[in-house]
């Protein structure tokens, strides 16, 4: 397959398919109080795809003209022999047919597998961090320890990887730590992207109703301390980003739920199970586990990938930022990859 090129995966709105987010796992060493509970039920192995299976999808969007691919999870480094498949997926880097092979990671292993990674063929990652408080990354990520995490990034950048910061923003929890967040970012050469937190899975509590913080909040009390200037700078990701005068680094703000990103969408989600799905804020997925083990050609795979493009919908139906907040999605980040 490896060699072999399809159509292009062009959607009905004429958007053209160029960027793959595979959540590699729905674990995770850390049970963010955003993202799970703490008594997470992990789903039975035989759901999840192998990784050889992972790599066979992957093969098939390459071929059909994907050109970015990010591992996501759950926790991608927690994956037992994770880096066999990201060392096949930096080949395609290698040889020219990806532009570029990324990782989302809590940093929780990067000390650990930094090196290999640059190895691999992956040049930027993404470490979510949100806090620099010790004491409230440990509740923020309930079982995560910020020393490790800091290390792991330190880990990457002396790899040579160019990181940028994710950090979701929680009000009355971590927005004290936005200032000492950009000024940390901008002493160490990182990029900075806020995320607004979403509704995503049937949290008991609830608290992210109350924690909901809209990014255009963020960025004017950002804007009392920082200069901000606005710039035209994008990734094939959904930020929007100002660069900070007194560092040179920038800001990015990712808010699915205020601000309308949609039109220029040119991503897909594979879950660990294999569903397929062609927006985040969408519950139609199509299956791709049932065709790819059912015949080990490609070609039911391919259909049913590209019957999933027929049916990418025109944009989310997040809504948010009012009392009323709905869970927009029943499913956990971790499974769908965030
Ligand atoms: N474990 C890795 C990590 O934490 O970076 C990768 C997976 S995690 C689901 C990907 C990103 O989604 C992280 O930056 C995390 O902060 C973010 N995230 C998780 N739950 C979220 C939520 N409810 N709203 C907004 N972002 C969320
Ligand atoms: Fe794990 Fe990432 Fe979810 Fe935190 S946000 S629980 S690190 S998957």
């Amino acid at each position: 397959m490896a060699g072999a090129l399809l159509p292009p995966l062009t959607d009905p709105y004429h958007r053209k398919i160029t960027y793959l987010r595979v959540s590699v796992t729905d674990r995770c060493d850390f049970r963010c109080v955003y993202c799970m509970s703490e008594d997470m039920n992990f789903l039975p192995r035989g759901e999840i795809l192998s990784l050889e299976e992972l790599d066979r999808v992957c093969g098939v969007f390459i071929a059909s003209g994907v050109r970015k691919l990010r591992l996501t999870g759950g926790e991608p480094l927690v994956r037992r022999n994770v880096m066999t498949l990201i060392r096949k997926l930096g080949q395609y880097r290698a040889d020219g047919r990806l532009d570029d092979l990324t990782l989302t990671t809590n940093g929780g292993r990067l000390v650990k597998y930094a090196d290999a990674l640059y190895a691999c063929g992956l040049r930027r990652i993404n470490v979510s961090l949100d806090t620099l408080d010790a004491a409230q990354f440990r509740m923020l990520t309930r079982w995560g320890s910020l020393d490790q995490v800091l290390a792991g990034i330190m880990a990457a950048r002396a790899a040579g990887l160019q990181i940028k910061i994710n950090c979701v923003a929680l009000k009355g929890v971590n927005d004290g730590e936005f200032d000492r967040l950009v000024a940390w970012c901008g002493d160490k050469g990182f990029d900075l992207v806020f995320i607004e937190v979403m509704s995503m899975g049937a949290m008991a509590n609830g608290a992210r109703v109350d924690q909901y913080l809209p990014l255009s909040t963020v960025r004017e009390r950002l804007a009392r301390r920082w200069t901000l200037s606005e710039t035209d700078y994008r990734t094939s990701g959904p930020a929007r980003y100002w660069v900070v005068g007194e560092t040179g680094c920038r800001v990015g703000f990712i808010a699915p739920t205020t601000e309308n990103f949609c039109k220029s969408c040119t991503r897909v989600r594979l879950t660990c199970t294999g569903l397929l799905y062609t927006c985040l804020g969408h519950e139609d997925a199509v299956d791709l586990r049932t065709p790819l083990r059912a015949s080990e050609a490609n070609h039911r795979l391919i259909e049913a990938i590209a019957q999933a493009i027929s049916r990418k919908s025109k944009g989310h139906d997040f809504v948010a930022g009012r009392d009323d907040v709905v869970p927009a999605s029943p499913r956990h980040m971790n499974v769908t990859g965030g």
